[in-house]
């Protein structure tokens, strides 16, 4: 587990005076994935062994293969990409009835401030009073778009914001370069996007790549046509921070992910802003946005705005 969560983990492990708490709320801040607390956590009560967790026992072996029947996950669905009311019902149900396993059970919801209204509502007594072995683990890096009625039936186990460094040394000692932690941070907010989601940096990468082209004179329209069914919010949010650190880069006089001065004057980049935040707040909304076309654009107001300084 890394450094950062063991933390989190020895504050479960002391538990609280009032017994066993039932629900946990996983609390981290964004772009730090707790995956490994949230894993270790899970196993820890499913275990059928004493020295829990075990990795020995049936339920450990399950929860390895990802075909443990006592673990339910509640995900977001659909376009809304909320964690739908019906889906929390099933599960309710189901914590009512024997484990199929005959022990414990664990329902999961993440990210938890995809609950809406109704889904935490529905949650509400059954986390007051959780049947007999079956525990809740919500994960969020944003507790305060949670139901507060719900988020104070929680134990809240908070992670600290690790320091830089120490996620540079965990990284380089699990393969990921200086630089990529440095990307990661940048493009994604996530220095550990190339160990957590490698091919979210990977198209990333590609973005700050594009930026180049086009900032070089490369056709916009052939840079973006490898862009096509691409995830328009994550190609357009990397867009929006490349932006947004060239215009502090800019404000400080330094150089940025290979930007460097003279750069074009704020008021044109914050209108390239303005632009590439538009797209992004249509993808995020479900607008269908057409990438490739809606990049070349927008790469094409980027190229320009940086003629405009070299002549
Ligand atoms: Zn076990």
């Amino acid at each position: 587990m890394q450094p950062w969560l063991s933390a989190a983990w020895r504050e479960i492990e002391r538990g609280g005076a009032h017994g066993r708490p039932q629900a946990f709320c996983v609390v981290h801040p964004p772009g730090v994935a707790v995956v490994d607390l949230r894993e270790h956590l899970t196993s820890a009560l499913l275990c059928q062994a004493a020295d829990a967790p075990c990795g020995l026992c049936s339920s450990c072996h399950q929860l390895r293969l990802g075909t443990h029947p006592d673990l339910l996950m509640l995900l977001p669905e659909g376009a809304a990409g909320m964690i739908p009311v019906d889906a929390v019902r099933n599960a309710i149900q189901t914590a009512y009835t024997t484990a199929a396993l005959g022990g414990k059970r664990v329902i999961q919801a993440r990210p938890a401030e995809a609950l809406n209204q109704s889904s935490s509502n529905a949650l509400l007594k059954i986390v007051e009073e959780p049947p007999a072995g079956t525990f809740f683990i919500f994960e969020t890096a944003l507790p305060g778009k949670m139901l507060p009625t719900l988020v104070s039936r929680l134990r809240m186990i908070r992670v600290a914001p690790p320091e830089i460094e120490t996620m540079t040394q965990f990284a380089k000692a699990s393969g990921v370069s200086e630089d990529d932690v440095q990307l990661g941070d940048v493009l994604l907010a996530a220095p550990l996007a190339g160990l957590d989601a490698p091919e979210r940096l990977v198209l990333a990468k590609s973005v700050l790549k594009a930026l180049h082209q086009a900032k070089s004179g490369d056709d916009p329209q052939r840079i973006a046509t490898q862009f096509q069914k691409k995830d328009a919010t994550l190609v357009l949010t990397t867009f929006s921070r490349v932006l947004m650190a060239v215009i502090r880069a800019r404000t400080d006089g330094q150089s940025v992910l290979g930007f460097q001065g003279p750069y074009p004057d704020t008021h044109w980049l914050m209108q390239v802003l303005d632009r590439v935040n538009e797209s992004r707040h249509q993808a995020q909304s479900n607008i269908a946005v057409n990438l490739p076309l809606t990049m070349s654009v927008l790469l094409a107001a980027w190229s320009f705005i940086w003629t405009r300084v070299q002549s």
